[in-house]
């Protein structure tokens, strides 16, 4: 069995508290990795690779890398002296506007995470058809 290496880990998303997605070049392709964790205890995961293996190799190396993303950010924050959600809480909607579609005009995987994380906002523009939910946009994985 061949190592896993972070440096194979192509990009990594906390998309909700504790749910984290991850993109992982294996030798069989792009893999994508689901992990429930707080960064200390693992809840429910996935990986799409052929491993026979439970849990895969791409699971303790997607964590290592989890953990190491959450110890950034807690050094930043005390960089700043402030919390990520101290800091959104002091800002205005239009300056949290201006920034957010800084980041997705910028990013189609940001961009494609939030269509589908704020899927009930999507209106059809004729009709009356009500909006389809966790239909619009691509998965960001597959199962
Ligand atoms: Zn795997």
């Amino acid at each position: 069995m061949s190592e896993a290496y972070t440096s194979n880990i192509i990009s990594l998303r906390e998309t909700s508290p504790d749910n984290w997605q991850a993109k992982y070049q294996g030798n069989f392709g792009v893999y994508n990795i689901r992990i429930h964790t707080d960064g200390k205890r693992r809840g429910d995961f996935s990986c799409s690779c052929p491993s026979g293996y439970y849990p895969c190799k791409h699971i303790p190396v997607v964590e290592e890398a989890i953990a190491r993303r959450i110890e950034q950010n807690a050094e930043v924050e005390s960089v700043f002296g402030m919390s990520v959600e101290g800091l959104l809480e002091k800002l205005t909607r239009k300056e949290l506007f201006d920034f957010t579609l800084g980041l997705l005009r910028n990013d189609p995987d940001l961009t494609n995470a939030a269509f589908i994380a704020f899927s009930d906002k999507i209106e059809r523009e004729n009709g009356n058809e009500p909006p389809r939910r966790k239909r619009r946009g691509i998965k960001p994985h597959c199962e």
